[in-house]
């Protein structure tokens, strides 16, 4: 059977694994909490529904019935589970901005007879790839067949920012995401349409974005949903779903029960805090202090290693003693080769150039062991003209180290 996702699936998993195992894989009962954004998105999506299911019917709502819809949306609304984010904002200021977005929606846009609209909340299904039977499943707000027979595909959008016009344009998969999908989807399931465009409505700001992606941008936005779908499937496969503690725990229902924030919830009283839960506090802290001493004698000792290098430079020794000890020091240019890992193109380069030079030594080390060439080189045991090629693969490092000795406490000896 086809394995399904959705986009709101895809970003869950992105935002947070964890929270994602908990929805989908567990299934963890909560009361579910909405905020009053969502659910004022929400309402405006199904007042334009009703508006335009009346249009599909040759009907126009007059300005003042689209508003009765809007206010009886309200009227049965949940109020006490609409979770308000900020102090500012009261629940009434949300309803009263997301009805004057639908007034100016109905002023921009009426007699609402600019193409026809076709459906409404359609839902679609998808393929991602057919071979591991992978589908995406969505909704189209809006359905539309423009007089020149192209069809756009409208999305609603009530976000409080807008991607601007100009990174939209660069890269259209920012802020098109969604709505492009829509566009593969449409592709599969009404392949008559010829032309689809699809265009984005930003209810709250009274802007829109249209658009017609060309066939490769739709082929690397398959492609990178495929590849988000494939990390849901590892993760599943090795029942890997790391929490992503941020900003977005303040809004999880699932806190109370997350290996990410549970201890945090109990050093502050905000769940109970048993004995095993006091000492993880305890040695979380004392690691905490160490860590920072930590770093604070790293920074110092840099600090230090630079002096100590100018001092024996200038004293023309290796070593510095000191009461409880010394310090070798090494302060030295080195001959360094390109690495196997990072530049395989001169790695290969060297390789030629010794075969060209001496196929016996080809043999002896290119072919199997370069780090051997590379001592040989240092140590000057190569033929002046091999020499002379392989030094313009080489460039110089720089190495200090310093290492400590410490003096035998009296009475330590053997
Ligand atoms: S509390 Fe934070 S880290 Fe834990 S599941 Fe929720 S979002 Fe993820």
């Amino acid at each position: 059977m086809a394995e399904q996702y959705s986009y709101s699936k895809l970003n869950q998993f992105e935002r947070c694994p964890q929270q994602y195992k908990f929805h989908y894989i567990e299934h963890v009962p909560i009361e579910r909490h909405v905020t009053i954004e969502l659910f004022t998105g929400d309402v405006l999506h199904r007042v334009l529904e009703k508006l335009y299911e009346a249009r599909m019917l040759g009907k126009v709502l007059t300005k003042e019935e689209t508003l009765a819809l809007y206010d009886t949306e309200w009227e049965g609304a949940p109020m006490s589970t609409l979770k308000v984010s900020g102090d500012i904002m009261k629940a009434g200021d949300f309803v009263k901005h997301g009805r004057s977005a639908l007034e100016n929606y109905y002023d921009t846009y009426q007699p609402f007879d600019s193409g026809k609209t076709i459906a409404v909340e359609q839902k679609v299904d998808f393929t991602i790839d057919e071979a591991r039977g992978l589908k995406m499943t969505g909704r189209i707000d809006r359905l539309v067949r423009r007089e020149d027979g192209t069809v756009e595909i409208i999305d609603y959008k009530y976000t409080r920012g807008i991607p601007k016009r100009q990174e939209l344009e660069r890269n259209p998969q920012l802020g098109l995401y969604q709505t492009a999908l829509y566009q593969l989807a449409a592709k599969e399931n009404w392949p008559d349409f010829g032309d689809v465009h699809i265009r984005m409505i930003y209810l709250r700001q009274g802007e829109e974005f249209s658009a017609r992606l060309e066939p490769d941008v739709l082929d690397e936005i398959r492609e990178q949903t495929l590849q988000r779908i494939l990390a849901i499937r590892r993760a599943k496969r090795d029942d890997d779903f790391q929490p992503s503690p941020g900003p977005i725990c303040a809004w999880c229902q699932y806190v109370e029960i997350c290996p990410a924030k549970r201890h945090e919830l109990m050093v502050n009283d905000e769940l109970t805090a048993d004995e095993e839960a006091k000492r993880g506090q305890e040695l979380a802290e004392r690691y905490l202090v160490l860590a920072q001493e930590e770093k604070i004698a790293k920074s110092a000792k840099d600090a230090i290693k630079e002096q100590i290098l100018n001092s024996a430079r200038n004293l023309k020794v290796t070593r510095l003693s000191g009461i409880r000890g010394s310090i070798g020091i090494t302060d030295k240019e080195e001959a360094e080769f390109p690495s196997r890992t990072k530049d395989r193109d001169a790695e290969l380069a060297i390789s030629s150039a010794v075969k060209e030079a001496d196929f016996d030594l080809f043999e002896l080390y290119a072919n199997l062991n370069l780090r051997e060439l590379y001592k040989a080189y240092d140590r000057e045991q190569l033929p002046e003209a091999l020499r002379e090629k392989l030094s313009q693969f080489v460039t110089s490092k720089h190495t200090v180290v310093l290492r400590t000795k410490y003096n035998k406490p009296a009475g330590d000896d053997d």
